[in-house]
């Protein structure tokens, strides 16, 4: 919108969160960014991890859930998964920034010599480079408004470099140009049936010894805030009364949108930074696409077949994109996680039983990966449609070089270094990298597709681009064979001629593919391959029903 006056400054929005982690900050962040997106504005969100691991990369992802793949081939927090998700608007390298890549950067600088002799510091050489990276996607002026969310929780000894940095820029930008939303907790005491504000007010005055007072207060809360609340926590937190909202549960991450647009978020934030609220926000498709989200016509089991089933958080964009795709299908696409390091032959047909499709997800090391490969076979045999991601496709090229080409000791060189049929192997520009952070095959690459092939009919274009994380491919040596066995390779890198898809024929929708597909589905454009599974589950369902 003001992208076509470059004299007006970009707006910076700052989202704190208080009194316990895990509130939500991500999904607020990314809901008014959705708003204030549907009224017209260019937003986009950026995420500051106070860890020192430079990116999440690196993590096990029990420990922060997924980690999401950017165009740029940038490994980050699952929260930009959120933003794209909501804001349709790809993410990059600079969306996100952790405590790591801030030292990495300073101390790089440091070592060159940069710091002319003086003694380097958090304050300022630390806060500079954050304040750096903050404005750094405001420098195009390609966005009329930056949210900027601070992970962990106001008053952790790690976020207070961050707190310090919003604090100066708000300082240096001018009050009108930045605003500051801090979420918190409203708990509910049982015994006394209360609701109680006092734990906000305790986070407010952290934020505030810290030199950092709130505009906005969001409040997560399990049941309704009486305005006798909103009164209190406004009168003790200098907020205004129409600046504190309730975010109470909701059946769907994607309502908290229109919840938050009922109570005026945007036009509320909208106000602080001094910008017109021009026009109203059309959220017309995105109230269709809760409604069907919240009133499917029918449900439809989807197993999903990981190491990681205790934590849904870790294949977040995976069960993002089932519901995505369910609602275009007007069906819920209900996902049920089964632990691949307890799937065997004697209880797979107990655990997959009545699973109208089954997908195998994306993993490292060989842990499961015989439980995923038998998971392959099983979907392979009994035809139930298959979608296998990164090393899901690697177990199902596996399972078929072991039981139709009869290469029993087939497997990937990643899992084995003594098998004689290494039909996947790591790839040429792999061999010989040691560091193990950033070093794969990172970020969005071009993919040809075979006209006539179940995944370009799902596409409906023979040239697509989509996103990899990954060190192993499948092995060209072998891909005679298997074409002419019936797993046919339909997507190709044309640079590289790396395998990106494969299918069987013989099957009524059965598809491994190298890349993420589900890095880039979003509310408004849910993934085609999505789409095109959970219909191929939805037309199994009904004919075992009729069986
Ligand atoms: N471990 C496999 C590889 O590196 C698959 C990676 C993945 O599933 N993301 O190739």
């Amino acid at each position: 919108m003001a992208n076509d006056n470059t004299t007006k400054p970009t707006k910076y929005i700052f989202v704190t969160g208080g009194v316990a982690s895990s509130l939500g900050k991500g999904i607020i962040a990314a809901s008014l960014a959705r708003l204030l997106q549907a009224r017209g504005y260019s937003v986009t969100n950026q995420k500051l991890d106070p860890y020192i691991n430079v990116d999440p990369g690196t993590l096990n992802p029990y420990e922060h859930g997924e980690c999401y793949v950017t165009e740029d081939g940038a490994e980050t927090d699952l929260d930009l998964g959120h933003y794209e998700r909501f804001t349709s608007i790809p993410t990059s390298q600079a969306n996100n920034v952790t405590t790591g890549r801030i030292y990495q950067t300073v101390i790089n600088k440091e070592r060159r010599g940069d710091y002319l002799g003086k003694t380097v510091q958090v304050i300022p050489h630390i806060t500079d480079e954050i304040k750096r990276r903050i404005q750094l996607l405001g420098s195009k002026k390609q966005y009329d408004i930056i949210i900027t969310e601070i992970g962990g929780t106001v008053g952790d000894i790690e976020s207070l470099p961050y707190i310090e940095a919003v604090r100066q820029l708000r300082y240096s930008l001018g009050y009108q140009n930045t605003a500051i939303i801090h979420l918190t907790l409203i708990p509910y005491m049982s015994a006394s049936g209360e609701l109680k504000t006092k734990p906000t007010q305790h986070s407010v005055k952290a934020l505030l010894e810290n030199g950092l007072q709130p505009d906005i207060l969001v409040l997560r809360t399990e049941k309704h805030i009486t305005e006798e609340i909103k009164r209190k926590v406004a009168l003790f937190c200098n907020v205004d009364q129409n600046a504190v909202m309730e975010s109470i549960d909701v059946p769907t991450i994607y309502e908290v949108p229109l919840k938050m647009h009922e109570q005026h978020l945007d036009e509320v934030t909208l106000a602080k930074l001094n910008l017109p609220t021009v026009q109203e926000p059309d959220l017309k498709d995105w109230i269709e696409f809760v409604k069907r989200v919240k009133n499917p016509k029918t449900v439809i089991n989807i197993a999903l077949v990981g190491k990681y089933t205790e934590l849904p958080d870790a294949y977040k964009s995976i069960s993002e994109s089932f519901i995505h795709a369910g609602a275009t299908n007007h069906v819920k696409a209900k996902v049920h996680y089964i632990n691949s390091e307890l799937l065997d032959e004697r209880n797979i047909d107990e655990k997959l039983q009545g699973m109208s499709g089954i997908l195998v997800a994306p993993g490292f090391g060989f842990r499961g990966v015989e439980g995923k490969i038998l998971a392959a076979k099983f979907a392979r045999e009994k035809k139930i449609p298959f979608l296998g991601i990164c090393l899901g496709m690697q177990c199902a090229v596996i399972e078929f070089a072991r039981n139709v080409l009869g290469y029993a000791d087939a497997n990937s060189a990643e899992m084995s270094n003594t098998t004689k049929h290494p039909v996947i192997d790591l790839m040429e520009e792999q061999k010989g990298i040691q560091d193990k952070g950033g070093t794969m095959r990172l970020g969005a690459y071009p993919c040809q597709l075979t006209p006539g092939s179940k995944v370009q009919q799902a596409y409906g274009t023979e040239h697509i681009s989509e996103r990899h994380r990954h060190r192993y491919e499948f092995n060209n040596e072998f891909l005679n064979e298997f074409a002419a066995k019936g797993m046919k390779p339909v997507g190709i890198n044309p640079d590289s001629n790396l395998v990106e898809a494969v299918e069987l024929e013989d099957h009524p929708w059965f598809v491994g593919v190298q890349f993420h597909p589900e890095y880039k589905s979003t509310v408004l454009y849910p993934h085609p391959l999505f789409v095109a599974f959970v219909k191929a589950a939805i037309e199994q369902s009904e004919q075992s029903e009729k069986q």
